[in-house]
């Protein structure tokens, strides 16, 4: 087997615990943020529609019913904080793509994928208009995302990209030696701040007359009267709906279909202390980008509005039993080798310092994008399943439940991408056995010059290949 350019130029131990002396176990985004407390829920509430779920995917669903019909007495319930989850903690790459990529798109569905990437770019779009209409207040830039070339064979899989910048033209945009050439798509991409977006959806919620209640778990679901559906919380809170929206992701879902369709799979974060001046010269990095390489197993990297570097990825952890929980979220190993990758990228910056590690479940589906539908005679829809993109693309996912709930026939309801459902995962112990041994073999390929074994080939043929 071979070697990576992080194993190859690795950095002194000294390095590594030097940097991460002093790194405490929190959430940079979500301290960086005032968090507004809303109530729980006490006694039985009426709603037109009711949300179950405090994220992106529940909290544009608020808004999106809103706009539409501001009449609407629309309620979002959250088990715990408005976007404490995977919404408070992402990268914050707000992408075009609805379909995590074009390759994954072109294969599932290659006669729909030229009209689903013009639908993700107006959804950002969108997004970008949403922002500026309610002076949201969320470090958006629409600086694109630059993808960069580490070992020689990731040069020939970036020059069929758009965008493809050689050797030359990748450091003139970001100074790393490991960097051998790169692709950057201006258009498709912009960064932001994760928390700030989730607190300023809520904002903007309840400014358009949303009710959001924190603290309320919703425990189950139920036949209500007349054809509508209730929603019932572990502390006896109860709203009597007529359409219910399920923005739950990754947790288990309120509906038994749907409790093999997404597994957790943990994701780990570096955020450094902001840099000086020299430390920024030091890199380029003027037009801020949000950067990732290109193996099977990738990091992503970006600045923040005060020039810290978020660094993340690579790790990607299932822990037996699908759950979701805190003690998932420190891992020193994993946060050890993305101190080291990172020294590995810029040797220049030998005594920056961690600031933050944490860590974060990935809401993975065997299609890699979201999926959708309805239960209840229509009555209930959801939307989930994002693996690990969905900071964009979960405004369209409220889209696509808003349509489905109010009955009508749409372009969105009728795409073969939202009408078609992912494969479940199996039940433990194969769900565990099955991911390792995928990561496994992705580890292998990047060891390989990308060449996959032939695990992951079969993956591939039968649609559930992990090819991003
Ligand atoms: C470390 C990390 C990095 C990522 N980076 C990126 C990135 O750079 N770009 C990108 O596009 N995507 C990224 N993602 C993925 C992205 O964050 C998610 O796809 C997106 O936030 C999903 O939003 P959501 O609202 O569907 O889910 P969540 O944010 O998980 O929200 C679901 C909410 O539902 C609530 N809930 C669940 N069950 C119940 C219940 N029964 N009752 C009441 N409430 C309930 C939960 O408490 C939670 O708040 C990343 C994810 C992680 C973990």
């Amino acid at each position: 087997m071979g070697t990576t350019v992080f194993e190859r130029r690795r950095p002194a131990d000294a390095v590594i615990d030097a940097s991460l002396r002093d790194t405490a176990l929190s959430v940079f985004w979500l301290e960086d943020v005032p968090r507004p407390v809303h109530p729980p829920l006490s006694g039985t509430i009426a709603a037109d529609l009711a949300i179950v779920g405090g994220g992106y995917t529940g909290l544009w669903t608020a808004i999106r019913a809103k706009e539409r019909e501001p009449d609407r007495r629309v309620v979002l319930l959250e088990a715990s904080r408005i976007a404490w989850a995977a919404s408070g903690r992402n990268g914050g790459f707000c992408e075009a793509s609805l379909t995590h990529g074009h390759e994954n798109g072109l294969t599932r569905w290659p006669d729909e994928i030229d009209r689903l990437e013009e639908l993700g770019i107006e959804n950002l779009d969108g997004i970008a208009q949403t922002v500026s209409r309610y002076s949201m207040d969320v470090d958006f830039e629409r600086t694109g995302q630059l993808a960069v070339a580490v070992e020689p064979h990731q040069v020939e899989w970036l020059r069929e990209e758009e965008g493809f910048l050689d050797r030359d033209a990748v450091q003139a945009e970001v100074h790393s030696d490991t960097f051998l050439a790169g692709a950057w798509e201006k258009d498709s991409c912009a960064m932001l701040h994760p928390a700030k977006l989730g607190m300023e959806l809520a904002r903007v919620a309840v400014d358009l007359g949303v009710e959001i209640y924190e603290n309320s778990l919703v425990r189950s679901i139920e036949d209500g009267d007349a054809g509508a559906v209730t929603l019932v919380t572990r502390d006896g809170g109860r709203v009597r709906a007529d359409a219910v929206a399920l923005g739950t992701n990754v947790f288990p879902s309120l509906l038994k279909r749907n409790r093999l369709m997404t597994v957790p799979v943990y994701d780990y974060v570096l955020m450094t202390e902001p840099l000086s001046s020299d430390q920024l010269a030091s890199i380029g990095w003027s037009n801020r980008q949000g950067l990732a390489d290109s193996a099977n197993q990738f990091h992503y990297y970006r600045l923040t509005a005060d020039n810290r570097i978020l660094f993340g990825g690579y790790d990607a952890v299932y822990h037996f039993g699908g759950k979701v929980r805190p003690e998932y979220e420190d891992r020193a190993e994993s946060h050890r080798r993305l101190a080291s990758h990172f020294f590995t990228t810029f040797p220049q910056l030998e005594g920056l310092r961690f600031t933050h590690r944490w860590a974060g479940a990935i809401d993975s589906s065997s299609r890699f994008c979201a999926f959708f539908g309805t239960a209840r005679k229509g009555r209930v829809a959801y939307a989930s399943g994002f693996t690990g993109l969905g900071v964009g693309a979960a405004r369209f996912a409220a889209d696509v439940m808003l349509d489905q709930l109010s009955g009508e026939k749409t372009e969105r309801t009728e795409l073969a991408m939202v009408r078609e459902k992912p494969i479940p995962f199996p039940p433990e112990p194969v769900a565990s056995i099955g991911v390792n041994l995928v990561r496994a073999a992705m580890d292998r390929a990047d060891h390989n010059q990308g060449r996959r074994n032939l695990f992951l080939k079969t993956l591939d043929a039968v649609g559930m290949g992990f090819d991003s």
